[in-house]
């Protein structure tokens, strides 16, 4: 009989710590309610998997999220990590923005112990919730070795994301997130089954640490459509370090803001573009002139994600090529 791994499981609020008047509430109730004390006395069987220790480091929805959140939980995670007497953290999440913390961890912590962020749609309150599986396939996942080295994990809905590439993609069903590319595997009774591996570099093969950061440049990301005021750009120039452009189809610049982007470009801002369609590549030197113009482009990074690569990237470099690198090799 081997030993069983010892889990941190960090509470930071989101539906999977709400709760609602009625069973039938499934997407009306008040999130970030229960500790993640009790949150985790309700999973059956969970100490069958782990020795758990539980630890509450926020209580708030996931949209209030800012730059600071990030550091806070990237710094407790590290510093967990870094305890010879932990084997892996889990983390209970807003499904909100689960994918920008994800990504965060993926590229910011030095460790192969697994480390895995879950939420749920539903509180644990509501009829049919997932609050319960979903922690409860969190855990097993965090405990088996076979996720060491994979990165940060997203574990919900029976499946096994990659941080890189999760994205919520329904605003309420349960079927709620998804990889362009597939998760990495599934959870079946409670047990863990992988099918792939993340391609591109993440924890221990990049230069950021969550222990050496201690604030994350600003960064904007805009939402384009073809009769976007050129002042939206002009204000994010005035104070932001980077702005990622989710623009049409394949990150495509409606010909008014082609000038400001441009100009802005010349002035320091870091522009990137990206696509608001959801998936696929954006084509640099494609439909605009990047190079020529002084744009970034991402690989397939959703607009979100790009952020929190370019903030990171940020802190190591303002050179347009080393900044285009990252977006290309992570
Ligand atoms: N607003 C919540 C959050 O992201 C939604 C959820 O957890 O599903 O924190």
């Amino acid at each position: 009989m081997t030993a069983k791994p010892n889990l941190v499981v960090i509470g930071t609020g989101g539906t999977i710590a709400g709760r609602g008047n009625a069973a039938v509430n499934t997407s009306a109730y008040q999130c970030s309610v229960l500790g993640i004390d009790e949150v985790l006395a309700s999973i059956p069987h969970a100490d069958a998997l782990a020795n758990l220790r539980a630890e509450q480091l926020l209580q708030t929805g996931s949209e209030n999220f800012g730059n600071a959140h990030l550091l806070v939980i990237g710094r407790r995670v590290s510093a967990l990590l870094a305890q010879p007497d932990v084997d892996g953290v889990v983390i209970a999440h807003g499904t909100d923005t689960i994918e920008e913390t994800a990504y965060f961890l993926h590229l910011t912590l030095k460790s192969a112990k697994p480390v895995v962020v879950v939420g749920s749609m539903r509180p644990p309150s509501a009829l049919s919730s997932d609050a319960a599986l979903n922690l409860y396939d969190a855990l097993a996942v965090a405990a088996d070795p076979a996720s060491r080295g994979l990165g940060a994990l997203v574990v919900v809905n029976d499946e096994i994301h990659t941080a890189r590439d999760v994205a919520k993609r329904n605003s309420f069903k349960l079927e709620a997130f998804g990889s362009p590319y597939g998760p990495l595997g599934y959870v079946v009774e409670g047990v863990p089954r992988y099918y792939r591996r993340p391609a591109r570099p993440h924890t221990l093969d990049t230069p950021w640490s969550a222990d050496a950061l201690d604030a994350l440049p600003k960064v904007d990301v805009v939402h384009a459509y073809g009769a976007l005021d050129r002042r939206v750009i002009d204000a994010i120039a005035a104070d932001a370090r980077g702005l990622i452009y989710a623009g049409t189809g394949n990150g495509n610049v409606s010909e008014s803001l082609i000038g400001p982007l441009r100009d802005a470009a010349r002035g320091g801002l870091r522009v990137v573009r990206a696509s608001r369609t959801g998936s696929g590549v954006v084509v640099r030197n494609g439909a605009q002139p990047d190079g020529a113009f002084g744009w970034l482009t991402v690989d397939d990074q959703l607009p979100q994600k790009a952020r929190i690569l370019l903030m990171l990237a940020l802190t190591q470099t303002d050179d347009p090529a080393a900044l285009q690198a990252a977006f290309d090799r992570y």
